[in-house]
């Protein structure tokens, strides 16, 4: 028999890096994975296993994008309560913190939650304290070029290797002083990333930054660097990535796909139509990231949490196995941690997520009060981070009257979108 504190048995195992797909056990001892077996070879004893009938048993579920810096910015959420307690054992926040403000983020949120937290330094020096055009604030934080200090930037991802991950870079018109720091804004964190030596992520919305490559001007996401992370992907506003008549992708996002570009969903308050997410998708046009975007405006709808977005996916035909890669290889191939995340080895810090998919049907909205039907969706039921296990929270009630509301108000604003403006009767 073997000797290990738990074991997860019966489930089906689903394992993208390493191509486990199939009926198995996951042995944990000492907060480390011990055993993985598939076959049946290996008895446990009964009173230390837990059934995973039914489940998916999967790796750690990481979310790429969310905003983590609670009580410090105004975006700023609850990690534990909807990170872990959904099914996420890693949360990588997306520029919350810039080179000045990160300390705090450290120790007041990474030391003290139980979800692992890693980042993206905001390449502006003050990061989203005051969150500009997604907090109700006016301005944004690189509307002043002062504060977009490549040095700074560069020596703290360099003494916080352990921590941070990329540099991120809103290039939006709200966001740099009405457009007019923002080409350089975006040159600026390009640098910073290059010279630190990680992957840059990019919010591109509303931007005086042209998608179609253009002589002497920076694009995007043509001038992206293979390894950078593209978010926001199925964004329906202007800068959004389809081309000119809003049929298909643009051949230049195509093109940085193919070399090595990430595109992630980023879904948010305001960065996924469904609209959009079909255009792309009937081409083959998949994110390879899927992430939340969670902030204090996002959490209760439209994104909820990770499972969520990933049944938004499933819904619209994404496989399975690539819906489970892009919430664990993929983003930890993108954040350069695919050696200790995203995958269940023997060996490796014990992060598991179970999950079941559960017959619906249910209306699931869009940021902008567009509603599909959901058949199936995601419910985490169980979660270990570090070999520890945590209570998993009761699924949010969507749809959200409230959040469809939110969404039909702002839907008018959208460059792409349904025939008809959705209303509530
Ligand atoms: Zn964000």
């Amino acid at each position: 028999m073997e000797q290990v504190d738990f074991a997860i048995c019966g489930g089906r195992i689903v394992d993208p890096a390493t191509g486990l797909d199939g009926r198995g056990s996951v042995g944990v001892r000492n907060g480390k994975i011990a055993v993985i077996d598939m076959d049946s070879s290996v008895t446990f004893d009964p009173q230390h296993v837990v059934s995973a009938d039914g489940y998916i048993v999967i790796p750690g579920m990481i979310d790429c994008h969310v905003h983590a810096y609670q009580h410090a910015t105004p975006l700023g959420i609850n990690i534990d309560e909807s990170c872990l307690a959904r099914g996420v054992t890693t949360a990588v926040d997306a520029g919350s913190a810039g080179a000045s403000t990160f300390p705090g983020l450290r120790k007041f949120i990474a030391e003290r939650s139980d979800t692992r937290l890693l980042a993206f330094l905001h390449i502006a020096s003050h990061g989203l304290a005051s969150a500009g055009c997604s907090a109700g604030a006016s301005g944004g934080e690189c509307d002043h070029l002062n504060q977009v200090d490549v040095t700074k930037c560069v020596q703290c991802v360099t003494q916080n290797t352990d921590m941070i991950v990329g540099v991120k870079v809103r290039v939006s018109q709200s966001c740099t002083d009405n457009g007019r720091t923002e080409e350089e804004v975006y040159r600026r964190a390009l640098a910073a990333s290059t010279e630190s030596g990680v992957p840059l992520m990019v919010h591109h919305t509303m931007s005086t930054v042209p998608v179609a490559k253009q002589e002497g001007k920076l694009c995007c996401p043509s001038d992206m660097k293979p390894g950078d992370i593209y978010t926001h992907a199925f964004m329906p506003h202007l800068s959004h990535i389809l081309d000119q008549d809003k049929k298909a992708v643009h051949p230049d996002v195509w093109e940085a796909k193919k070399r090595g570009i990430y595109f992630d969903i980023g879904h948010g308050a305001g960065s996924f139509g469904w609209t959009v997410a079909e255009i792309c998708t009937k081409e083959g046009f998949w994110p390879d990231i899927i992430s939340t975007d969670l902030h204090c405006e996002s959490v209760d709808g439209p994104a909820y949490d990770l499972a969520t977005v990933m049944t938004k996916m499933y819904a619209l035909g994404m496989p399975l196995n690539d819906v489970i890669a892009s919430v664990t290889s993929q983003p930890a191939a993108a954040i350069k941690r695919s050696n200790c995340l995203g995958s269940l080895q023997v060996g490796r810090e014990a992060d598991i997520s179970m999950l079941k998919i559960e017959e619906c049907d249910i209306d699931l909205e869009d940021c902008y009060g567009q509603i599909r039907k959901v058949k199936k969706r995601f419910i985490p039921v169980g979660v270990w981070r570090n070999g520890k296990r945590f209570d998993v929270s009761p699924h949010p009630n969507y749809p959200n009257i409230d959040s469809i509301k939110h969404g039909i108000n702002a839907w008018d604003s959208t460059d792409v979108r349904d025939a008809t403006k959705p209303s509530l009767s």
